[in-house]
């Protein structure tokens, strides 16, 4: 066994939680990791406020990569799309809780990317080369 990856990473690679399809999501978006090959594809069913109401996820790729969309998808129901636009780097790697090399940044974020480019409608710009950002203000 690989020490490297905490039980928990594990059981969400095993156990993706929120996996599958949506019969009739509001916002899809689909990317891949071309450093790892990992994919992931997240469907939003979003309500008439902009209120996330459900989320499925789908992909293949390494644990790091399956187990960062599982773990974010389950924090996604309930918030405003603009929130989810927002989501940063470091609240990934917070549920991701293992220190991630550079090298596999793409892998932890590809999850994110995805999320980010559903609720804005266009193709985000990965989270760790979005410098523009100023993250929030408190
Ligand atoms: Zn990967």
């Amino acid at each position: 066994m690989d020490d490297l990856y905490k039980e928990y990473i594990l059981d969400h690679y095993r156990n993706p939680r929120n996996f599958g399809h949506l019969d009739a999501p509001t916002a899809v978006a689909e990317d891949l990791n071309p450093l790892c090959g990992d994919r992931i594809r997240f469907e939003l069913a979003v309500d008439g406020d902009g209120r996330v109401t459900d989320v499925r996820f789908s992909g293949r790729g390494c644990a790091i990569s399956q187990a960062s969309a599982s773990m974010l998808s389950e924090d996604l129901k309930g918030k405003m799309l603009e929130d989810v636009a927002r989501l940063s780097k470091e609240a990934v790697l917070d549920n991701v809780g293992i220190g991630i090399s550079p090298a596999r940044m793409k892998c932890a974020t590809l999850g994110l990317k995805v999320v980010k480019s559903a609720a804005l409608g266009e193709i985000a710009t990965w989270p760790d080369e979005d410098s523009s950002e100023n993250g929030r203000s408190t």
